[in-house]
């Protein structure tokens, strides 16, 4: 392979850039040209290609968001619209494509791997949520940033004796809302994948004000409830002012955290190797340490798990 190119698509991460900058430069140490596309998928079918050299991605390893952009871009599950992207590809001699983005982007990946266009892909969410690796890119920072912010939240709560409820992203992964539930010490978690009884919630409540607390954190992932939803139930129910917080986009932003560029720097590097190889239609991602590969398919044909040994693990710790 003589030239390939690299996307960024789905909901961006922080970390792509960092990717990106792997991809390229991995690629230019092996004497291959990147071309960039920008908008995602919506950029592959419009043409939105640009020649990245190895000046052109400095700078950018610690920076939150993509450079390159990203879309969504549904029209891209037609086949007449995959066709016509390939054919542009093949215009401009690219023979590769490097895919940074959800469970969603690799649909794409392999639709254009199965026409006979070799695609790998690299997972980049923040909600962890692609089957087949441990980690997703911009996981770890989205954590640093919930974690800091409740951190922020208890010292308010802790000197006006008050109890929040705090709204996390994740609409059907609960990893945001478990890891950092278990990291700022909340008092409970409520992800989508347990179902949970408000009495619970209060008896939790009650037991830590009866042992003198002076505050309570409840962590929720979007997915399960509303947290204005959830703190007005907790009140008709205590009788107590209960407040709440939604993080929102905040999540998603930043500068990303020593750990996911380092994961960018290995995943990008893994992916121009596979492609080298010709073997498309792969993903990589990262298992005990160790950077692996698998097929595409695993990751939108099998459903994330989250780690539910940490659910256990935090009613423990929090009683
Ligand atoms: P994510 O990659 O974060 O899961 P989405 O599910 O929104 O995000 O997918 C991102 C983009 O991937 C979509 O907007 C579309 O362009 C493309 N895509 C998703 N599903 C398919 C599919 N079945 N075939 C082709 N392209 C797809």
């Amino acid at each position: 392979m003589k030239k390939i190119a690299v996307l960024t698509s789905g909901g961006d991460a922080p970390g792509m850039n960092a990717a990106i900058r792997a991809v390229v430069r991995k690629a230019r140490f092996h004497g291959v040209d990147v071309v960039g596309v920008y908008h995602g998928y919506e950029g592959l079918y419009n043409g939105k290609f640009e020649l990245l050299d190895i000046g052109s991605v400095g700078d950018i390893i610690q920076r939150g968001g993509t450079k390159l952009y990203s879309a969504r871009f549904p029209e891209f599950k037609q086949d007449e619209f995959q066709y016509k992207a390939i054919e542009l590809m093949k215009e401009e001699g690219i023979e590769g494509l490097v895919v940074i983005g959800g469970d969603g982007s690799y649909r794409g990946a392999m639709q254009l791997t199965e026409k006979g266009f070799p695609c790998v892909g690299i997972p980049g969410t923040i909600d962890n949520d692609v089957p087949g690796t441990e980690y997703t890119i911009g996981f770890d920072t989205a954590l640093n940033t919930v974690v800091e912010s409740i951190d922020k939240i208890r010292d308010t709560a802790t000197s006006h004796e008050n109890t929040f409820v705090i709204e996390v992203m994740g609409r059907d992964a609960g990893d945001i809302a478990l890891w950092s539930g278990l990291a700022a010490g909340a008092e409970s978690i409520l992800i989508p994948e347990e179902s949970f009884e408000i009495e619970d919630i209060v008896t939790r409540l009650e037991r830590g004000a009866a042992r003198g607390k002076r505050h309570s954190i409840i962590i929720v992932a979007e997915g399960v409830m509303n947290g204005h939803k959830l703190a007005k139930q907790l009140e008709e129910r205590t009788g107590v002012k209960i407040r709440t917080s939604v993080l929102g986009h905040i999540q998603r932003g930043g500068s990303p955290s020593a750990r996911d560029r380092v994961l960018a720097g290995r995943f990008g590097a893994r992916a121009v190797e596979l492609l080298l190889e010709n073997k498309g239609g792969r993903a990589v991602g990262v298992k005990n340490h160790e950077v692996i590969d698998y097929d595409l398919r695993e990751a939108f044909e099998t459903k994330h798990k989250a780690d539910l040994s940490l659910y256990t693990l935090s009613k423990e710790l929090s009683i």
